[in-house]
């Protein structure tokens, strides 16, 4: 009797030492991938480079400024 009363509770320790292993798994987060690199373009006047959400882009060419822009189209 005496043995299955250390049998129980040693199966009892591995059940619970199991389901805290689970959850652990469970409730880790994933990491965020990391954003999508972000084309970079020249200014046609002075050669600095931004991304091409920053540019001012027309015609003739991509800008790093409406100075330049203008400049460039004199
Ligand atoms: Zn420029």
């Amino acid at each position: 009797m005496k043995l299955l009363l250390v049998l129980l509770v040693v199966l009892f320790g591995v059940w619970l030492w199991r389901s805290r292993r689970l959850d652990g798994k469970r409730a880790r987060p994933t990491p965020p991938s990391p954003p999508a690199p972000a084309a970079i373009v020249a200014c046609d006047v002075c050669g600095v480079h931004l991304p091409q959400a920053d540019a001012l882009t027309s015609a003739t060419g991509v800008y790093c400024s409406h100075a330049h822009r203008q400049q460039a189209q004199r």
